[in-house]
């Protein structure tokens, strides 16, 4: 059984490389790949003014040496992320609506993409990806709202605690939005939050096959049994499974 799903997995992979060769427009992982960070103060709080007023670009190197590791695996090859604290921002992008027709989507993406655009200044360069970190204060906001990113325009609205025991959980978020702006794509079922088996797994041959270890990045939580699963506490906790690598262009 495991060999028919590794060849699937397989055949999956090849097909992913072959159409990313035709399309043609993935990250030129030979160059420096430069990543802009803006934080904005999402709930207003001053709690979260602080948090954001001592973040810097040492912030996100955990998340920047956990991709260039995981790259390099891949590519055989450095490849070097740069993630970039840039300037605060005072608007939060559009927000993203919940279970959105087609229609919606598309009018949020257009809306995200104008919103991008008319925060762009020239100081902020020519980044190949920009996130917008909107963050909340988790004693006023238990839950945090989705976050997405968009491939094409290569922007991401991430939204993350405003709290230093949240720092290694906000690396998995942040790394796991950055993918999608690379192409990679979500490995959970959307409605029941759980990670697909076997796509979506770190190690889906394990025998036995629960509780596991780690999550894969893009399947986003650690499945404990079939029905269960957690978030991972830090990005040491997951890994990139083939078929995202091949998604975003590691594999070739
Ligand atoms: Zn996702």
């Amino acid at each position: 059984m495991w060999k028919k799903i590794r060849i699937l997995i397989l055949l999956l992979i090849l097909f992913i490389v072959a159409v990313n060769a035709y399309r043609d427009q993935n990250q030129d992982w030979t160059k420096p790949v430069r990543v802009l960070l803006h934080p904005v103060n999402a709930d207003g709080q001053d709690s979260t003014q602080l948090y954001i007023q001592q973040l810097s670009n040492s912030s996100f190197q955990t998340v920047q040496q956990y991709l260039q590791q995981a790259a390099a695996q891949y590519r055989q090859q450095p490849v070097y992320f740069y993630l970039q604290l840039g300037r605060e921002l005072k608007q939060l992008p559009p927000q993203v609506p919940e279970q959105a027709s087609l229609l919606d989507s598309i009018i949020w993406s257009l809306k995200f993409r104008f919103y991008a655009w008319r925060q762009h200044q020239s100081v902020d360069g020519a980044p190949h990806v920009t996130l917008y970190l909107n963050y909340y204060d988790p004693a006023h906001q238990k839950a945090l709202k989705h976050s997405t990113a968009l491939e094409k325009g290569r922007i991401g609205s991430v939204n993350l605690f405003a709290a230093e025991r949240q720092n290694q959980q906000n690396h998995v978020v942040l790394a796991h939005e950055l993918l999608h702006a690379f192409g990679a794509r979500d490995k959970y079922d959307l409605a029941t939050g759980l990670p697909i088996y076997p796509l979506g797994y770190a190690n889906p041959q394990q025998q036995p096959r629960y509780p596991q270890q780690k999550a894969e990045l893009m399947g986003g939580h650690i499945p404990l049994s079939s029905s269960t699963s957690k978030m991972p506490d830090s990005l040491q906790y997951t890994v990139i499974n083939d078929l995202t690598a091949a998604e975003i262009g590691w594999l070739r």
